[in-house]
Formats: C-alpha cells, structure tokens, sequence
C-alpha cells in the first residue's frame, strides 16, 4: 500500500532511534544517552495529583511549567517554549523556518535528526566535517534558513564556545539553533546571549539531566517575537497533563538534578581515564557519554562483542563515525560491568 504514499517519502529511510529493550531485558542500557538515575521524588507525587484532572486537556501552552522555566532559567514566560520533547520543536523549527529547496547547514557528525526533519522538509543540506568546537567557514558562510549549533555535542562529546556561537549567528539571516540537550553535563549555556542575537534559539530538553526521558519534555528559549510564531504551527495540546505535572516538579527541584549530574560527570572521568589505560582514544566529553575509538576493526566489532556480554552501547553506521562507539555513562555499577566487557571484548 505504499503507493498511498508522497514518492517523497517513501524514498527516505526515516530516522533510527537507538534500541530500547524490553523492560524485563538484563541489558546494561548504555545506547541513548538516558540518566541512569530516577528523577526527584517530587515528580511521582505531582503525577499522581495530575491524574486526577485525566479527564480534561491540558494547558495548551504549558503556562505552569513555562512560568516554572522561566523563573529557573531567569527569562521572561514568553521567552520560553515547551514541546513534546526537544524532538518536537526541532521539527516545529523547520515547520516554521524551511521548506523546500531551503538551505539547512551543520557540522557533522551530529545529531541525525536534523538530517532526517531537513530531508522531510525537502531543504538542501549543507554538512561540513568538524571533530572540535570550531563551526567550519562553511557552515558560518551557508546562509541557512537553520543553522544547527549542537553543544556539547552528540556523538563526539565537545562543546562549542560562545565566540563561535556568536560568529554564526551574528553572519546568519535564519535561525540558529543552539541545542543545549547535554549541556547541564558540562557545557557553557548560550541563554545569555538571547540579549543580543534575535536569531537564536537555545533548544533544552528535560529528558538527561533531569531523568524524564519518558515524560518527553523539551524546552525552547528565544525572543518571545519568534516564540509566538512557533505556537502557531504546534499541536493545540502538544505536552500532556501528566508530562507538564512532571517537568513543573522535577524544574522546582533542581538540586536533585544536580547532584545526579555531579555522579555522572564523576563516573564519567573515572571511567576515561580506565578506557585511556586499556588503550583506547577517548576525547574528552562535556556530556553524559563518551566517544570511544575502537582502531582498525572500527566500532561495530566493539558494539557487537559487548552486547553479546550483556552491555548495550551505541554503533552508528555512517560515515566518520564507523571507527568507535558512544558509550552513555551509567551508574558506577553499570560502567563496571562495562569496563569489565570491553577489556574482553576488545578485537
Ligand atoms: N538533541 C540531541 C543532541 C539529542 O541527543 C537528543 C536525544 N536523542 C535530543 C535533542 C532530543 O531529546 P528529547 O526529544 O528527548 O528532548
């Protein structure tokens, strides 16, 4: 029945999300890039409350969590936006921001998404190779509707310093999306500069740092000016009741948040510093995984021996990114059980 669909479509192989097993699986999870931590205390109870309000819609705009956002982040509510997820307001940017024939632009490797929404939205893409925080001429000089600025970034672990993130915007007539997914891990925010660049657009995501992967709860920070244009072209319910009660929550309690990525970041060094002395390259990371380089037999050898030693971890069979794995940092426990697979796993 495929003929139903847009030839447009059916030629585009979608994007891949990383595998979730089954809930009963004794996998040690370390493919997506989830907190291995559970979100504060204060979240179950806030849900359990909102349930009893099942049977009504939502706030459209999420007016309690925004207002939450706001307050956390020090801007005004109507600087803030909330989606289903990040996810959802990456492709509310292009809904917004591109179609067809427009020019997209980031560095890669990055995050696959924008690849895939750009292919969607039929945009010309305009990739360029970076393997550190310095965005490539040819991303500065594209003159994209959307350029993608992702800080630290996925899957190489580096951040983007401000002066670059300045750069693009500063030489952009489009948007610049600034996605800060990992940046509570490590990186430096871009929020501040919201005061000086109208073209910026700081993307967040409640699902690492603050443990709601499940919830699909993302943030967006901008000019209220572009804020409003992006109300228009979302879902009139676009986050759940159950999702706002939790976001709200797990934003009010922020230390919870803290001291989880404290934990992460800290495990995360030890456990470079133990791959770096088995002989791996692993450069550093601002985020809540590492990039492993796996030498001549490349990745998918690596992914392959630990998940047949019960450990999950991420292959990413594209170009450039052949040659190692990203590895989430779990719990010490978790990354035990890692380190003790890759030591016999290892080609
Ligand atoms: N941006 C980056 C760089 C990511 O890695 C992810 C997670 N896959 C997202 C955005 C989306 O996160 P979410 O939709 O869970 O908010």
């Amino acid at each position: 029945m495929s003929r139903v669909v847009r030839p447009r479509i059916r030629t585009l192989a979608g994007y891949t999300p990383g595998e979730q097993p089954a809930a009963d699986s004794r996998l040690v999870k370390l493919n997506t890039n989830e907190n291995p931590y559970p979100a504060s205390p204060a979240v179950a109870r806030a849900v359990e409350e909102s349930i009893t309000r099942l049977h009504l819609y939502p706030e459209p705009l999420s007016d309690g969590l925004r207002r939450g956002a706001a307050e956390r982040y020090g801007v005004r509510p109507e600087a803030v936006f909330v989606g289903n997820g990040s996810d959802e307001i990456l492709a509310l940017c292009f809904k917004a921001c591109a179609g067809p024939g427009d020019r997209v632009a980031y560095a890669v490797p990055t995050y696959s998404l924008y690849r895939t929404l750009a292919d969607l939205a039929e945009c010309h893409v305009v990739e360029a190779a970076a393997r550190d925080g310095e965005v490539p001429t040819a991303i500065v000089d594209a003159d994209a509707r959307i350029t993608f600025l992702c800080t630290p970034n996925s899957p190489l672990g580096y951040e983007i310093p401000l002066d670059q993130v300045r750069r693009v915007a500063a030489a952009s007539r489009g948007l610049v999306v600034v996605d800060e997914a990992y940046v509570d891990f490590g990186g430096t925010t871009a929020l501040p500069l919201l005061e000086e660049l109208d073209n910026l657009l700081v993307l967040r995501t409640l699902s690492k740092s603050y443990s709601l992967a499940g919830a699909r709860i993302g943030l967006a920070f901008a000019r209220p000016e572009l804020i409003a244009e992006l109300c228009k072209v979302k879902d009139s319910y676009n986050v759940s009741r159950l999702a706002q009660a939790a976001g709200t929550a797990a934003l009010a309690d922020s230390g919870w948040m803290e001291a989880n990525v404290t934990r992460v970041r800290l495990t995360r060094e030890r456990v470079r510093d133990e791959l770096i002395r088995l002989g791996f390259a692993v450069p550093p990371s601002a985020a809540n995984f590492l990039w492993v380089e796996c030498g001549p037999s490349g990745g998918e050898a690596v992914y392959r021996s630990l998940r047949e030693r019960g450990v999950l971890v991420r292959f990413f069979d594209t170009p450039g990114l052949r040659s190692g794995v990203r590895v989430t940092v779990g719990s010490d426990e978790d990354m035990d059980r890692f380190l003790q697979a890759i030591t016999t796993a290892r080609p």
